[in-house]
C-alpha cells in the first residue's frame, strides 16, 4: 500500500485486540541493498520463511512492514500478539522497517521517512495512543534475554531501530526527534479507544465467535484468540458489546475480567515467574507502564496468561 492508501485501511481497521504499544523496528538484513525497488514482496517471504522455518514462528513476526520507497505492506493478523520483543509482545503493534540504521549504514530517504512517521501516527490514532515513549517504544529499549526495559543503558540489548533512526536510539531522541513527527502528522486531537469502556476482560477460549448481537441466533462477522483484552462497552444477558461504534459481540462466558494498571509508587518493578520474592526476576517494568492484572494471590498480580507476576503494591489500578 501506499502510506495514503495505509491512512484509509488502517481507520477503517476492526480490532478486538487491545493495543497499547507501537514497537518500531530495523530489519537489518534485508537492508537497502537488497531492496531493488520491485522487490517488496520477495523480501516479505523471506522474512516470513525465516520467522516460520528458522524461528519455529506461526507468521512473519511483524505487523507491519516499510519500505525505502514510502511503502507499507501487511504482514501478521493484528488480532495476533507479534514476535518482536522477547516479553513484549502482548498488546502491542510492531512495524519493522526495511533497512539497516546504525549510524554510517543506511542513509533513510525521504520516502521511508514518510511511511514510517505516518504510518506511526495513523497507528497510534486508530487506537488511541498517547504520543509518548511508553507507547512509542524502539527494540533498543527492552533486554534481549528478559524483556526488562533498560532503556538501552544496560543488559544485552540491540541497536535497533538503529543508532541514527531519526537522529538516535534512545529514549531522549524519540522524545527529541521522532515523537513530534509523529504528533504533527496526527494534526490534531482524537478520541481515545478507551473512552466509554466499563472494563476489560481475556478471551479464554482457543477462538471465540463475534456476532452482530447479543446471542447466537445473530450472524458471526470473525472471531477472536485465546488471550486477547477485549474492551467491553456494554453488558446484555451475559453477552459483551466490545466495540464502541458497531455492533460486535460476544458470549460473556468465554471471557473473564482483568483490571487495568499502571505501575506506579517505583520507578522500577520486578516481573517474577510467581507470586513471591523467592521468584527469580524475569523482567521489569518503568513507572507509567500499563499491564492488566489477570489473577491476584495475596499481595501478587498475575499479569499475563503465563506466570509473571508483580507486587500489587507497586500498581494504581487505572
Ligand atoms: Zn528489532
Amino acid at each position: 500500500m501506499t502510506i495514503d492508501e495505509f491512512e484509509q485501511w488502517m481507520a477503517a481497521r476492526q480490532v478486538t485486540r487491545t493495543v497499547l504499544t507501537l514497537q518500531q523496528h530495523h530489519t537489518f538484513s534485508p537492508s537497502y541493498a537488497n531492496f531493488t525497488g520491485s522487490n517488496h514482496f520477495s523480501l516479505l517471504v523471506g522474512m516470513k520463511n525465516y520467522h516460520v522455518n528458522y524461528n519455529g514462528w506461526a507468521d512473519i513476526g511483524q505487523h507491519f512492514t516499510t519500505f525505502p520507497d514510502g511503502m507499507i505492506a501487511t504482514g501478521r493478523s493484528l488480532e495476533l500478539s507479534p514476535a518482536c520483543i522477547k516479553g513484549r509482545n502482548a498488546n502491542a503493534i510492531c512495524v519493522e522497517n526495511v533497512g539497516y540504521f546504525d549510524a554510517g549504514k543506511d542513509n533513510m530517504t525521504a520516502a521511508h521517512r514518510d511511511v514510517i512517521v505516518r504510518s506511526a501516527a495513523a497507528i497510534v490514532k486508530r487506537f488511541g495512543l498517547p504520543v509518548n515513549t511508553d507507547r512509542i517504544v524502539y527494540h533498543h529499549w527492552f533486554d534481549l534475554n528478559t524483556g526488562a526495559r533498560t532503556n538501552g543503558n544496560s543488559g544485552s540489548v540491540k541497536s535497533c531501530p538503529g543508532t541514527a533512526f531519526f537522529g538516535g536510539n534512545k529514549v531522549a531522541h524519540a522524545q527529541a526527534n521522532f515523537l513530534p513527527l509523529v504528533t504533527r502528522a496526527l494534526g490534531g486531537h482524537f478520541g481515545g479507544q478507551l473512552t466509554g469502556v466499563l472494563k476489560f476482560g481475556y478471551v479464554t477460549a482457543q477462538s471465540l465467535n463475534i456476532r452482530t448481537g447479543p446471542g447466537t441466533q445473530f450472524s458471526r462477522v470473525g472471531a477472536t484468540s485465546l488471550g486477547a483484552i477485549l474492551r467491553i462497552y456494554r453488558v446484555q444477558n451475559g453477552w459483551y458489546k466490545i466495540a464502541k461504534n458497531r455492533e460486535e459481540w460476544v458470549a460473556g462466558n468465554f471471557v473473564t475480567d482483568v483490571q487495568m494498571a499502571e505501575v506506579a509508587n517505583a520507578d522500577r518493578l520486578n516481573v517474577r515467574s510467581g507470586p513471591g520474592t523467592s521468584f527469580s526476576i524475569v523482567g521489569t517494568y518503568l513507572r507509567g507502564e500499563v499491564v492488566f492484572i489477570f489473577e491476584q494471590k495475596g499481595t501478587w498480580a498475575k499479569i499475563g496468561l503465563d506466570e509473571r507476576w508483580v507486587s500489587r503494591n507497586f500498581l494504581k489500578i487505572l
